[in-house]
């Protein structure tokens, strides 16, 4: 393995493990880990890691590591257990026998989520990533364990073969540190940040150690004198207040050099990223965290953009802290965080401390990291994405957030993505305020929906009860709990819509019969339901709609002859109201336009197909598949259509075309062209408001010098 900056590999023995229990916990839990131990030495007593070492020292290390962060005891024992049940054939029934329901489940958990792998195309990954929620919900421990697992496994990588390493690595850089960044881990997550770089890019991480090493050598007499002048200050003032110097991460570093938009920094190059003195200060409790914040401003001025105070406004994994960068007297920036104690603890070990013995019982529970946590995944699991791609999508911008902070008319902070937009605003107050919103404003002025929102502003939407989703959000919402609701509602329009469609299909059908959808008695029901083995009329109606069952045999259940239907009343044509309609589809052979005759065709799953009248895809189908349709008058929309223009081939003849079209307010949806002996034909799929709009649009473009002839193609 490389030379870390950090040795991560001392090994540990049970008791350096004791050792350290015996510093926080007491001492008939330190027997209970004891006991964990003894049960998991003997299970795995025998097997070999790939280092040569004994098995069982791998949980110890992966034990201590949660330790180090004052773990409880039930996190220790399955930490101690973890490969248990995996590779021993220990059930979990033995184990909780032995240790109790909660460290049994978490042992399985662990394995569960151990048979899980990443490196799979990216749907069998958002599955994995379901699935691996799934085992966190159960109880978030389980993930606590599973980082600590990884970071062992991290540790002694150099025994496994290259092609393992880099796909452990990246695994590893890709979903483990997000994960222990997005539950506050700090200490687990830059850890594995360092081993996983060092891994992926051996040599980037071996030059840029060196460097780092050696420019720290040369300052460090400036870092000294800094840190002293800033302690000097700080001892003017009656508070408690200790500064230490930070450990740069090298990985960090390499991330800011390689992301330039994501740095928060000004400057990007390796020298001006090392040109930084990286303080902590430490201080009692949060009115300290002010006045040391004072005491250094007014020692050395600070850079304006990069003063972020996550007291006032925590991270949303719960970080707090003040950070400020200040021009030294040295030529150096002083990057400075000033947190209490509690902030502190609470940055580097997240959720994993403050004993999570409380669990059971969550209002007793303090550690505001992990509520957050737990709202976080309760959040996620609620994303009611079908598709495993977009679950992951939702996923991957929650797991790396850029914050957006913004305010309510009553002065409450609400977090928002950044590229957020008042839609997303509006979701985030509530699934209701979303569903019912109209408009929104912004410092007071009324704005599109679509606007995306900056930190600092004040943002306020309007709702009206008849208010409903338009599908366009869509193209501009970004929050994973906006774009779900939307698509979730679209959805069950589209069920809505397709009773609609369905009970007319039937009611038509009906009027052979003298019969109604409406007037159907509870006898008629029953015997239709049971017939079609639907659970209701609205399933069997949305059947009919969605063209899975033909309105034409179910009306004939009332026929105790059957036999062709004769016309009793001439039926009612079905209206079509919009392109929106999501049953009612426009077939691509001849791309009807409002002002055609048109016909629909009932289509097995689709739904119903409209065809212009004459086109000649319909004299194929069956007449009872065939349904009466109108426009309905005046009716808007964007309808495609397809034109074929001939040409004399001259140069800038397409743009000239296109140029036309476009500025009859028309889009080009599709463009082809093909050439004939010095003439080309140019086909296009516009899109038209009607035939009227068509006819407007063939005529100007017929009045180009270099259009010899244009029609419409009707399939
Ligand atoms: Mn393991």
């Amino acid at each position: 393995m490389l030379p870390l900056l950090v040795n991560y590999s001392t090994k540990i023995f049970i008791s350096d493990l004791c050792e350290l229990l015996e510093k926080y916990l007491d001492t008939s839990q330190i027997k209970e880990v004891y006991r964990a131990y003894l049960f998991s030495a003997e299970a795995h007593d025998g097997q070999v890691r790939k280092s040569g070492e004994a098995y069982i020292f791998h949980p110890v290390s992966a034990t201590y590591i949660l330790a180090e962060m004052h773990s409880d005891t039930q996190t220790l024992c399955a930490a101690m257990l973890h490969d248990v049940i995996e590779d021993t054939g220990i059930t979990k029934e033995k184990l909780e026998a032995e240790f109790g329901k909660q460290v049994a489940e978490l042992v399985d958990g662990v394995s569960k989520l151990s048979t899980i792998e990443f490196r799979t195309r990216e749907h069998a990954q958002a599955e994995n990533f379901r699935k691996m929620l799934l085992a966190m919900n159960r109880d978030i421990r389980v993930i606590i364990v599973k980082l600590a697992d990884r970071l062992h496994n991290m540790r002694t990588l150099g025994a496994m073969r290259p092609a393992a390493r880099q796909r452990i690595a990246k695994e590893t850089l890709e979903i483990y540190a997000p994960i222990a960044n997005r539950l506050g881990i700090n200490i687990i997550q830059s850890e594995l940040e360092e081993l996983s770089f060092a891994t992926l890019y051996p040599k980037r991480y071996k030059i840029l150690a060196y460097r780092m090493q050696k420019i720290y050598n040369q300052r460090s007499e400036t870092f000294n004198a800094i840190k002293i002048s800033i302690e000097k200050q700080l001892a003017k003032y009656t508070f408690n207040a200790k500064v230490y110097k930070r450990k740069r991460n090298p990985y960090r570093i390499y991330f800011n050099m390689c992301n330039k938009k994501k740095s928060s920094l000004p400057n990007k190059t390796f020298l001006q990223l090392m040109n930084i003195c990286a303080l902590r200060i430490i201080v009692d409790n949060k009115a300290d965290c002010y006045l040391a914040l004072c005491a250094v401003h007014s020692l050395y001025k600070p850079m304006f953009e990069c003063f972020k105070d996550y007291i006032a406004i925590p991270k949303s994994n719960g970080y707090q802290s003040i950070h400020t960068l200040l021009f030294s007297s040295h030529g150096m920036l002083i990057e400075t965080q000033i947190r209490t104690i509690e902030m502190h603890k609470l940055s580097e070990t997240g959720i994993t401390t403050y004993g999570l013995e409380h669990f059971s019982n969550e209002n007793d529970y303090q550690n505001p990291s992990y509520q957050r946590a737990s709202e976080w995944l309760r959040e996620l699991l609620e994303i009611r994405a079908n598709d495993s791609i977009e679950f992951l999508e939702h996923v991957k911008t929650d797991l790396f957030p850029e914050e957006v902070y913004v305010f309510t008319p009553k002065g409450e902070i609400m977090q928002i993505l950044k590229d957020a937009t008042a839609i997303d605003f509006a979701y985030a107050i509530h699934t209701d305020v979303g569903n019912k919103c109209v408009s929104a404003k912004i410092d007071g002025q009324y704005v599109p929906l679509s606007t995306q929102l900056s930190s600092g502003q004040t943002v306020e939407v309007f709702t009206a009860k008849w208010a409903r989703p338009n599908p366009s959000w869509l193209n501009f919402a970004v929050s994973a709990k906006a774009r779900s609701n939307i698509r979730h509602f679209l959805k069950n329009l589209q069920h809505d819509e397709a009773i609609r469609l369905g009970k007319h299909m039937l009611d038509k059908e009906l009027i052979a019969y003298s019969l109604h959808v409406d007037t159907f008695n509870e006898e008629q029901i029953t015997s239709l339901l049971k017939i079609f083995k639907c659970n209701s009329m609205e399933i069997l109606l949305a059947e009919i709609g969605f063209g899975n069952c033909m309105a034409l045999i179910v009306a004939r259940q009332f026929d105790p002859t059957p036999s062709l239907p004769t016309e009793t009343g001439k039926p009612k044509p079905l209206i079509i109201k919009s392109t929106e309609n999501i049953v009612v589809n426009f077939a691509s052979c001849c791309h009807p336009i409002p002002g055609d005759d048109i016909i629909g065709f009932i289509s097995a799953g689709k739904g119903i197909v409209i065809h212009i009248a004459s086109c000649k895809q319909v004299i194929q189908y069956k007449v009872e598949k065939l349904q009466a349709i109108e426009w309905e008058v005046g009716i808007e929309g964007e309808f495609l259509v397809d034109i074929q223009i001939e040409v004399n081939d001259q140069q800038g003849v397409l743009a000239n075309v296109a140029t036309c079209i476009t500025n009859m307010k028309s889009n080009i949806e599709h463009v082809a062209n093909e050439n004939n002996d010095g003439r080309s034909i140019l086909k296009f799929c516009i899109s038209v408001k009607n035939r009227h709009h068509l006819a407007t649009i063939m005529r100007h473009v017929r009045r180009l010098s270099s259009v010899t002839r244009i029609h419409r193609s009707r399939g």
